[in-house]
């Protein structure tokens, strides 16, 4: 029988797990155990479990698992079962169960664990409940549930807090710490609702209030959900502590209020935890094949876990438990929830086709836990006591039931689209962000090249530019040497032409024109030897009489010195006559005057001595010591006795006169002196009066040198019209009062009519001599200088042509010095000036007579003349006169084209450079000439 029994145990049992030998409950999973081999695996691991499921509809096959524990004696059993045995014996090792029949027959029945009275919680929440706690971590549905009569430890095996005692905590405060350690708060969650089912009709335990929530079943999943329930999110342990001892009181709270006792009622702590994880590539691409690859990055998961702890109303009969006072109909209320479960198991077990899941709440709620998607473990509480031996079999028969359940474990995993979308948002925006970054870079990018770009090209455009015109102007100017050249060769040509040796007379006429020649020269050769001979025949005859000739020459030469030296003594003689004269003249009119006044003539005693001395001087050889005794005598005579002889009747006297007076000029000490006693009028007097050429000569030297004083303009004035120049020709000092006139005294306002002054005298005359004779080239200067100021003069420019102005001013040239040269281009350039403005004022017609008299090869040759004052002149000059087309012609020929070319381009100051060009371009001569050379301007 007790094999029999034994069997049937063993029979029910082997059948339920005879798949699972492994000792342990944990492992006896089936394949699935995957996601329950640890609590901290990875996620490559979970994710292949993940996507497997997603794969696969079906799901995994997972058991039912039933451990069984044993309450220890408790006070009353103690004493009052003291005699007995316990009417189960345990065999944990085997995880077997024995139920005593009798003393002598036993069942034995085989669990997945066997949990003595001396099992700890620990060991119970290990084996009972953490394989599904982390299965609900990795996303499934997961029961625990506990089933037995009241009294034998259901909510002691899940509901104690152990706050006192940890060790003691039950499996709802273990699952909690467990879950909350794995989650990480950042993106996962939990939350429980902690519910009551007492005679179907469920009540929120956080919130008494509500006490009929209704059950909604999605009807496509098949889920069950309890909208209305109170929802809390557990952040910690502590708080998930608080809520169960806050259900704890309500549920009491509840219990009294409807008259009933916590164990005819159903406790439910549903605690839902959802994670995110990350799915891989192959998982989202195969989901979606048109996912784009903006998707690739992100495949977000939730996997929604929902554990169920389940401390079901006591097992035990009603009818036992009629002392309540409940009604059948009551009664049957109470249990129609749990005898519903056992319908439902019972039909699960067998493998029927009809499963009454709908009879009840209690079913209903808990249909994924039996025959659905979760992983459930139950465990069946007993207590030792051989009184309740019946329901103690009872419990264990459900448990043998429940083994049998087979469940198929779904993982709850679905694409967190809240989340992919955020993400994708996230991503998107920064795609867009950094898109435009990158647009605005690359504009910038493209702006800055083209910018660079521009600048380059406009770089190497102006370089090219540049180094063309260089080119160019190299090019015109190679080919203008050469068209100079050639032009110059034509010339030389047409001139050889013109004299018979043009190219047109071949060789064989050359040769003949050639021997002719020889020939020519051949008989005056001979007829110059035969004349030589002739002339050596006639002067042998001559040789003869020769002796005799030479010392009759000898003679004359004697004779011809000795007359020499005898005029010589006769000329002192006279001079010393001439003295005595003077002295005598003097003493007479000294006698006249006394006789006219009546005085004596001894107040003349010093005058007679001074003239007597200034007999004897040379006044162009009077030294410093006589010019001083001469002043000295004059101071002791006074200047106004000497002036007052310069209008003497007598010749020698005024000769005499005037000699002192001119001395005494040559000082500026005695000039102010000398003019302010009215010396300059009587000196002037003296040229307008007297013919005597001696006179003349000194009394003009005395004026020059009163005149060369810059302070004396008036000086200047008052000489104008007395024919001054014309008696005074010749002299050095006169060029010099010239230039002193026209240069020095420029700055004056006089000054124009100075110069008209010095034409009337015929200066030029005198400025042409003295030019054609100096060589000094400061006098040649002065000359030069002279007349570059008529030169400038407009009124002058036809009576300086006339009277060889140009031409005298050309002839310094010939000294080479740059001094004189620069005076000779200023000259040109004034009188070019004059011309140019006479021509456009319609008062000059015709060529330029700087041209006429030959200025022009002069200019071409030194318009690039070194010296840049030299040049500057020049330049002007030759843009004056190219400003006529009257002249164009004469400067083509004379070469002044090329150097106006020249100077339009070349010329380092530009008013002058745009003259020449404004010049050339103005010319019709000169365009169209430009033009036959195919030169640009
Ligand atoms: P149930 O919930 O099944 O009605 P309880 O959990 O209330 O039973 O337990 C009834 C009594 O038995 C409690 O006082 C409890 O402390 C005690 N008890 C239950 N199981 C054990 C156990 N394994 N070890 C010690 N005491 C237990
Ligand atoms: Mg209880």
């Amino acid at each position: 029988m007790a094999s029999g029994a034994y069997r049937n145990g063993v029979h029910k049992g082997a059948s339920a797990a005879s798949n699972f030998k492994s000792s342990s409950f944990k492992s006896k999973h089936p394949p699935v155990a995957a996601p329950g081999s640890g609590l901290r695996r990875s996620s490559s691991a979970s994710l292949g479990a993940a996507s497997g499921s997603l794969k696969d509809d079906r799901g995994v096959p997972g058991r039912v698992r039933v451990a069984v524990r044993l309450r220890p004696r408790n006070a009353e059993e103690l004493v009052a079962d003291a005699d007995f045995a316990d009417c189960v014996e345990l065999q944990p090792e085997l995880k077997r169960l024995k139920l005593r029949k009798n003393n002598w027959d036993s069942d034995t029945y085989e669990f997945d664990e066997v949990l003595t009275e001396f099992a700890s919680q620990k060991r119970v929440y290990e084996v009972v409940a953490k394989p599904v706690v982390e299965s609900v971590l990795d996303g499934y549905n997961g029961t625990v549930m506990a089933y037995g009569q009241t009294g034998t430890g259901k909510t002691f095996t899940l509901g104690r807090l152990g706050e006192e005692d940890t060790s003691a905590r039950g499996i709802m405060v273990r699952s909690m710490e467990d879950i909350l350690a794995d989650l990480s708060p950042e993106t996962d969650s939990v939350s429980v609702s902690y519910l009551q089912l007492y005679m179907e009709t469920i009540q929120d335990l956080l919130d008494p209030a509500n006490d009929n929530i209704p059950i909604v079943e999605d009807p496509r999943t098949g889920d069950v959900s309890l909208p209305g329930a109170t929802v809390v999110e557990v952040r910690d342990q502590q708080s998930f502590v608080e809520l169960l001892r806050l259900g704890e009181t309500h549920r009491i709270a509840a219990n009294t209020k409807l008259n009933t006792e916590s164990s005819r009622s159903h406790a439910l702590l549903m605690v839902n935890v959802k994670r995110s994880v990350m799915g891989r590539e192959a998982a989202l691409s195969s989901e979606d094949d048109n996912s784009s690859h903006l998707v690739k990055p992100f495949k977000p998961l939730v996997r929604k876990g929902k554990l169920v702890v389940v401390d079901l109303a006591g097992s035990e009969r009603i009818q036992k438990s009629g002392s309540e006072g409940h009604t059948l109909e009551e009664a049957k209320s109470i249990n129609l929830s749990l005898s519903a479960l056992g319908k439902c198991i019972n039909a699960l077990a067998e493998n029927s086709a009809h499963v009454p899941v709908r009879d009840s709440k209690l079913t209903r709620l808990l249909r994924d836990s039996f025959g659905g998607t979760a992983r459930t473990s139950l465990i069946v509480t007993i207590g030792p006591s051989p009184r309740h031996r019946g329901e103690t079999a009872s419990t264990i028969l459900f448990g043998q039931r429940a083994m049998k359940v087979e469940n198929m474990l779904k993982i709850k995993e679905e694409f967190d689209y809240k989340s992919l979308s955020r993400k994708l948002d996230i991503q998107l925006d920064k795609l867009i962000a950094e898109n435009e970054r990158q647009q605005k870079a690359f504009e910038e990018e493209v702006e800055r090249i083209t910018l660079e770009a521009q600048k380059r090209v406009s770089e190497v455009e102006r370089n090219y530019a540049d180094a063309l015109e260089k080119e160019r102007l190299k090019c015109q100017m190679e080919y203008m040497e050469s068209v100079k050249q050639l032009e110059e060769k034509l010339v030389t040509n047409k001139k050889k032409c013109c004299n018979g040796e043009g190219p047109g007379v071949s060789g064989a006429e050359e040769l003949a024109e050639v021997k002719k020649l020889l020939q020519n020269e051949i008989h005056l050769r001979k007829a110059a030897e035969e004349e030589v001979d002739y002339l050596k025949n006639r002067l042998g005859q001559f040789t003869q009489p020769e002796a005799g000739g030479n010392s009759e020459i000898l003679k004359l030469r004697k004779s011809l010195e000795d007359e020499a030296h005898k005029k010589k003594k006769l000329e002192e003689e006279i001079t010393i006559l001439q003295s005595q004269l003077l002295q005598l003249t003097f003493e007479a009119d000294r006698m006249r005057r006394c006789l006219e006044r009546g005085g004596s003539g001894n107040a003349f005693t010093g005058l007679d001595s001074l003239m007597s001395q200034v007999g004897h001087l040379h006044l162009k050889d009077a030294g410093n010591g006589q010019r001083a005794s001469i002043a000295t005598l004059s101071e002791q005579v006074g200047l106004q006795k000497v002036l007052s002889l310069l209008e003497s009747e007598d010749a020698n006297v005024r000769i005499h006169a005037v000699k002192v007076v001119a001395n005494l000029a040559a000082e500026e000490a005695n000039q102010e002196k000398i003019v302010e006693a009215g010396g300059l009028s009587s000196l002037l007097m003296l040229l307008r009066r007297f013919e005597d050429e001696t006179v003349r000569r000194v009394a003009a030297g005395a004026i020059a040198n009163l005149a060369m004083n810059g302070k004396y303009s008036w000086v200047y004035q008052s000489l104008k019209g007395l024919g001054f120049l014309s008696f005074y020709s010749g002299i050095q000092s006169c060029v010099q009062y010239i230039y002193h006139f026209c240069v020095v005294t420029s700055f004056s306002d006089l000054a124009e009519a100075n110069q008209e002054l010095i034409m009337v005298e015929g200066g030029i005359g005198l400025l042409s001599m003295t030019a054609a004779e100096a060589e000094d080239p400061q006098t040649l200067r002065m000359v030069a200088g002279a007349i570059a100021n008529l030169c400038g003069n407009d009124k002058l420019q036809m009576k300086l042509r006339s009277e060889g102005g140009i031409k005298a001013l050309l002839g310094t040239v010939r000294c080479g010095h740059p001094d004189v040269l620069s005076q000779v281009a200023r000259g040109i350039a004034n009188f070019a000036k004059c011309e140019s403005r006479a021509s456009s004022q319609g008062t000059k017609t015709g060529g330029s007579f700087l041209i006429e008299d030959g200025a022009l090869q002069w200019i071409v040759q030194n318009a690039n003349n070194e010296a840049s004052p030299i040049r500057r002149h020049i330049e002007l000059a030759l843009c004056h006169l190219a400003q006529h087309e009257v002249n164009a012609k004469d400067m083509i020929s004379g070469g002044a084209l090329w150097e106006l070319v020249r100077i339009s381009r070349d010329c380092s100051r530009e008013d002058i450079r745009n003259l020449a060009h404004r010049t050339l371009t103005s010319s019709p001569t000169f365009r169209s000439e430009l033009r036959r050379l195919r030169i640009e301007c």
